[in-house]
């Protein structure tokens, strides 16, 4: 038997804002949503959402005899443009790349919390494995769901970063979804999308600019704003994010300042300066050639 208030402490100790605990269970409605979407056209690029859709909802399926989803999060720091700013890179990007910081931290909890002892069996997960990850964080009580499509948490907001350990561990008790927090009204981001990606809860992958700058191919053209490496405009416009304060975890503090880069600096720079400052950084994804290709055709939607 595992404690619910021993994890979250060890988990603040191991440098994680929030921490929760679900029984794992299939979500039943996000496994229709899913496959409605999909049916829909909307995963585009994302096509490998539809790959494992069945594992996706149901992250027992994941470890044998799963009984547990302990869902964390980081919170980073976010980016201010100004409007006319062409180099725009997404807050998440200038810092160290969250896929190998939030493992090794969930490894840590693990080996920390005795979950790595032996006795119980788990995996750990962030964002690129087939789970549903933010409904697993709502169900855990980390936040809910906005409009947007992503999950705002009351003290961080939306500029947070998720990982999972999938466990057959049993826990004493376990966290149940927060009863306060909506859109309620608010549209910002709905309005503030600058190709209209977004319905209900729902993002078009054909219009929006972080898949955009990040996964379609180039040819795909979607303006893009002066973003070249992802987009948080449906982030900025959120009162949550606004109401909450600046925050960055250490280990999620940005590598480099993206304002010091303008446009000639990027399309000035060579392949060993871009590995020598920017290669642990989620730029690595696009590469240096298709930021430089994201600048041109950026310049091309004036
Ligand atoms: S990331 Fe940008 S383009 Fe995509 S939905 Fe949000 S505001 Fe729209
Ligand atoms: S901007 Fe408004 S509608 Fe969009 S996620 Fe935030 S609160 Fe919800």
């Amino acid at each position: 038997m595992f404690y619910l208030e021993h994890i979250k402490d060890v988990a603040r100790k191991v440098g994680f804002d929030l921490c929760g605990v679900t029984e794992c269970r299939r979500l039943e409605d996000d496994a229709h949503f899913l496959r409605q979407w999909i049916a829909e056209g909307n995963a585009t690029s994302l096509a490998y959402l539809a790959r494992n859709e069945e594992v996706r909802a149901d992250a027992s399926r994941l470890v044998e005899g799963a009984r547990s989803v302990i869902v964390c999060a980081a919170a980073y720091r976010r980016q201010r443009y100004a409007d006319d700013c062409c180099t725009k890179i997404a807050s998440y990007a200038c810092a160290a790349d969250y896929h190998s910081v939030m493992r090794d931290m969930l490894h840590a909890l693990c080996r920390a919390a005795g979950l790595a002892d032996g006795q119980v069996r788990y995996r750990v997960f962030t964002d690129s494995a087939p789970i549903f990850e933010k409904r697993y964080a709502v169900e855990a009580g980390l936040g809910w769901i906005g409009r947007h499509s992503l999950l705002i948490t009351p003290d961080y907001g939306s500029y947070v970063v998720l990982g999972e350990i999938v466990t057959d561990a049993v826990f004493d008790r376990y966290d149940t979804p927060l009863t306060a927090g909506t859109c309620g009204v608010c549209r910002r981001c709905v309005e503030a999308c600058p190709n209209q990606a977004i319905a209900e809860r729902h993002i078009d992958t054909r219009r929006c600019i972080s898949c955009a700058t990040i996964e379609h191919k180039s040819e795909l053209r979607t303006p893009l704003h002066g973003w070249i490496f992802g987009c948080d405009e449906c982030q900025n416009a959120c009162p949550y994010n606004h109401s909450c304060g600046e925050y960055a975890n250490s280990r999620l503090s940005p590598l480099f300042s993206p304002h010091a880069l303008d446009t000639a600096s990027w399309l000035a720079m060579s392949k060993a300066d871009f590995d020598a400052q920017l290669r642990t950084t989620p730029l690595l994804r696009s590469g240096l050639e298709r930021i430089k290709e994201n600048i041109v055709l950026s310049e091309l939607d004036d």
